[in-house]
């Protein structure tokens, strides 16, 4: 059974719509993906839809942002029922976050010099929630930058001039969300956040406190050789294991659906217990 369990569609940050997005987790042998579009469901009924033809199980999901100690860390939900009260709220409430923020950043940006950001912006997100990624194509499409990753490291990282701090969900309310919707909650990629052995620690210790299930053992675009360490921090905590492309689509073209290694011995799968396991 091939599993991919972190993917992007236009809903969020991703380039392919939901039912695009199917069809090339068909394309590359995928049994089991999960759509996780940033702080909306938005992609999940069309997702479903398309993925209703085929022998591909649809996992609901959600890539939740979080502030923990002013840091932003994402936790992933799997296996939500979308629509759910509270959850729908919480992400209400980020996204309202995400359209201030938006305009701080097209203000941060202005005062560069660089007029039109928001507009711009929003054209790439076509009227869906608005990332930092989509600031980043209109930086590039303007010519200010080379490539998303120069419009990060030059304006919209941490400490760059049009990156503007602010307040996520808390760790804990992500994971009520999720636990709430009947999900499982996800530490996503956690080799990203670039944290200290004891402050990772820390964070697992709250989140598996909290209620949260499992970390992404093996994210695309981790290095390969970080795979056993991240095992043996998920066996560490008694945290179950998932993995996951983190997939925004086909421009990125050394990430691709599906595309993983295998989970190292003596795990405890995220999918357990789930009832397309298999
Ligand atoms: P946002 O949630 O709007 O703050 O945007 C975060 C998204 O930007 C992440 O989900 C990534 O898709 C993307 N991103 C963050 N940092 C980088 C980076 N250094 N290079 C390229 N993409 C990035
Ligand atoms: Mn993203
Ligand atoms: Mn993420
Ligand atoms: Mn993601």
């Amino acid at each position: 059974m091939r599993y991919d369990l972190h993917s992007h569609s236009i809903a969020s940050d991703g380039t392919l719509t939901p039912s695009a997005l199917i069809a090339r987790a068909v394309e590359q042998g995928v049994d089991v993906l999960a759509l996780t579009d940033h702080d909306t469901t938005d992609g999940i009924t069309e997702a479903q839809r398309a993925a209703s033809g085929h022998a591909l199980s649809l996992v609901a999901g959600v890539e939740i942002s979080v502030t923990w100690r002013k840091q932003t860390v994402h936790i992933v939900g799997l296996n939500i029922h979308p629509g759910h009260d509270e959850l729908e709220r919480g992400l209400t409430r980020l996204r309202e976050f995400r359209n201030w923020r938006a305009q701080e950043i097209d203000r941060r940006l202005a005062k560069r010099g660089i007029d039109g950001a928001l507009a711009g912006a929003g054209q790439f997100a076509k009227g869906a929630i608005v990332s930092r990624t989509h600031f980043a194509r209109f930086l590039v499409q303007q010519g200010r930058v080379t490539s998303v990753q120069e419009a990060f490291d030059h304006y919209l990282s941490r400490s760059r001039p049009a990156y503007v701090p602010g307040e996520w969900a808390t760790l804990s309310e992500a994971v009520d969300w999720i636990t709430g919707a009947g999900g499982d909650a996800v530490v996503a990629h956690p080799g990203r956040y670039q944290l200290t052995h004891s402050k990772l620690k820390a964070l697992l210790t709250e989140f598996k406190d909290c209620g949260g299930a499992a970390i992404e053992v093996i994210s695309g675009n981790q290095p390969v050789q970080t795979n056993a360490h991240f095992g043996s921090i998920a066996r560490a905590h008694d945290l179950k294991a998932s993995l996951g492309s983190d997939y925004h689509g086909p421009e990125n073209a050394w990430v691709e659906l599906g595309r993983l290694p295998a989970l190292p011995e003596g795990l405890k799968p995220v999918w357990d217990g789930w009832p397309h396991a298999a």
